[in-house]
């Protein structure tokens, strides 16, 4: 991978955390995704699946924060970003699979929405979509994450999809 694809790379996870697209990462990104995602499946906040996004939410930045807001002024910088939290990421990806995973699992819940059991493949289409993935990227990615073909979407595939997407972005990958 050559630095211009690199930072290319870079460049569009930054962006799918800076969900309201003003340059920096910080919790109402995170709040901003949760109440998109309620908005998409018509789930309000109040129940127990939009509490549980919200919870998620709230640790999946407190996760990030943790790792990458290396001034503590309660925001991640692309430079914070760059510097912490890829770095960081790419040397301990389970860790950061884990503090993404109670948003995540929520996220499935809030995509079933007749309590399958499971988010369908359409489902998480939609929800990718919702949080900025482009309409090919959103249908390729949900149809990777049915590793079966049985049309629903587990826990585990997601968690490890998510790992790998922020963490194996080296620039010697
Ligand atoms: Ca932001
Ligand atoms: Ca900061």
């Amino acid at each position: 991978m050559d630095s211009a694809e690199y930072e290319r790379k870079i460049a569009f996870r930054f962006a799918a955390f800076d969900q309201d697209g003003n340059g920096y990462i910080d919790r109402a990104d995170f709040s901003a995704a949760a109440a998109r995602l309620l908005t998409e499946f018509g789930t309000t906040a109040r129940c127990d699946k939009g509490q549980a996004l919200y919870t998620g939410a709230e640790a999946l930045w407190q996760g990030m924060a943790g790792i990458a807001d290396v001034d503590g002024d309660q925001r991640v910088t692309r430079a914070e970003f760059v510097g912490g939290a890829v770095k960081r990421l790419r040397d301990n990806p389970e860790r950061f699979a884990e503090i993404a995973r109670p948003f995540l699992r929520a996220a499935l819940a809030v995509a079933d929405r007749d309590n399958e059991g499971a988010a369908s493949v359409p489902a998480v289409e939609r929800a990718l979509r919702v949080l900025g993935a482009t309409p090919e990227t959103a249908a390729f990615a949900a149809q990777s994450l049915d590793a079966d073909h049985e049309g629903k979407v587990a826990e585990d595939a997601v968690v490890a999809a998510f790992a790998d997407y922020f963490t194996v972005i080296a620039p010697d990958a």
